[in-house]
């Protein structure tokens, strides 16, 4: 079998050589074959990791049949929803996984499916935790101004556009009516290709209801908005 490792490591070199050295021995144990070894000398908290994305390219060539890695904390440290997500990722290229310290974590091994929907049971149970209450429903706890200013600092929307200008809005879940909402701005409201795309990219149900509350007004909206009651400020201007 072909393999590769990854190890991740904060800054320390005698860390990332023990782990190195014991996942090799392990490998070579097992009689695999490693094709490649990914060492990332950086935070786990994002899968911005240079190391980790050459990984998924690879693995999305089948450049090797398994991922051999220290341990969960080690792989991801984004979350059980997005550590899934790459687990599931891996698997659907049809690439193995194994975790060293944990070794339940085994794609090939007879509690894969049960570790896996475990996974999948507590990512859910983390993201309502998680959630924040938005009125009566429950909503992401990330901010949209954090969001745009990582945006704008990885140079995904040009830095001369306005927060205000861009058209914003979130799904929320509400509880009660055991229902999801997609608040949004009139401007994506408007928009059925863009609402298919939001209603697709999250899994969301048909039953989803659409609505805008004053919260989400763009620049233009808003524009609109002034225009409007200006002509009826002034009926008679002519
Ligand atoms: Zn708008």
């Amino acid at each position: 079998m072909r393999i590769c490792l990854y190890g991740r490591v904060s800054t320390d070199r005698q860390e990332t050589q023990n782990q190195i050295t014991q996942l090799r021995e392990f490998a070579f144990t097992q009689g695999w074959k490693i094709v490649r070894e990914y060492v990332d000398v950086a935070s786990g908290k994002s899968s911005d990791r240079q190391q980790f994305k050459a990984l998924f390219a690879a693995a999305a060539k089948r450049e090797f049949d398994l991922v051999l890695f220290w341990g969960l904390d080690r792989f991801s440290r984004e979350g059980v929803f997005e550590t899934l997500k790459h687990l599931q990722t891996l698997t659907g290229y049809g690439v193995g996984f194994r975790s060293f310290t944990e070794q339940y974590l085994d794609s090939c091994g007879m509690f894969r499916d049960a570790v896996i929907s475990i996974l999948a049971v507590i990512a859910k149970q983390e993201r309502v935790r998680l959630a924040e209450p938005y009125g009566a429903a429950l909503t992401h706890p990330a901010s949209h101004i954090d969001h745009w200013i990582r945006l704008q600092r990885n140079g995904e929307v040009s830095k001369a556009m306005e927060y205000e200008e861009q058209p914003r809005g979130r799904v929320v879940y509400d509880g009660r009516e055991q229902r999801f909402h997609l608040m949004a701005d009139r401007c994506i409201l408007r928009r059925r290709d863009v609402v298919a795309g939001i209603m697709e990219a999250m899994h969301l149900p048909d039953d989803t209801t659409l609505a805008t509350d004053d919260h989400y007004r763009c620049f233009w909206c808003l524009q609109q908005i002034f225009n409007r009651e200006r002509q009826h400020d002034e009926p008679d201007a002519e």
